[in-house]
């Protein structure tokens, strides 16, 4: 629907316009839009308009995305990386080195982790880390459920791939100290990640590098 037809430009006042001519649909589209992460107004904007642009068809299907990821993705009660299937795709899939987990603090790390292509273990995602300031402790995390999947002896390595960063390598640190008494190798990703740098912004080849040259905690 061209942009003139929303009403932007023209009857704001009187009373209460059909939605369709509600001039404030785009004001409410920007405003949502300006909301997600990295959207500045000006990107705001440009989607708006972008999408003021398109199609309906087009249109209805990026919002049936954005309804059916909701709907349809959830946490895998196993790893806790995000499922649309009762579990996720690497805890479903047999061919993963059943012996080694990378633990990471949020779902996109496993993203990014993926990309690399150096990786064939198994993940747990913690849910955040270790941040007395925010009163996030241990039992705020997932290592509860970390823990037990350590019990039966499988997994025999335990890679700890949190962010380079103060409260990254406090959880670290506290993993460490918790799961080596249990027998299980700990390593921790080779330096060569930026410090205080975020994970999933590291390019993959010093992801890979990182991963493959892991040491031991
Ligand atoms: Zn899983």
């Amino acid at each position: 629907m061209p942009y003139d037809q929303l009403g932007a430009g023209g009857s704001l006042g009187g009373a209460p316009a059909p939605s369709r001519n509600d001039g404030r649909a785009l004001r409410r589209l920007l405003d949502e839009l300006g909301r997600l992460p990295g959207i500045g107004p000006k990107s705001a904007q440009r989607i708006a308009y972008h999408i003021l642009g398109s199609d309906a068809e087009e249109a209805r299907r990026l919002a049936q995305a954005i309804l059916d990821v909701k709907q349809q993705v959830h946490f895998c009660p196993v790893c806790f990386s995000y499922a649309t299937r009762e579990r996720c795709d690497v805890c479903e899939d047999p061919s993963r080195d059943q012996a080694s987990i990378c633990v990471v603090s949020e779902p996109r790390d496993v993203t990014a982790i993926e990309r690399t292509g150096a990786f064939h273990g198994l993940y747990h995602v913690l849910g955040g880390v270790i941040s007395p300031m925010d009163k996030i402790g241990p039992e705020q995390l997932h290592v509860r459920e970390l823990l037990s999947r350590l019990a039966d002896g499988t997994v025999t390595e335990v890679i700890l791939a949190t962010n380079p960063d103060v409260e990254g390598e406090t959880t670290a640190t506290y993993l460490s100290r918790t799961i080596k008494p249990l027998g299980v190798h700990v390593t921790r990703l080779a330096s060569g990640l930026p410090v205080g740098g975020d994970l999933e912004y590291a390019d993959e080849v010093t992801l890979g590098r990182a991963i493959e040259a892991r040491r031991e905690l």
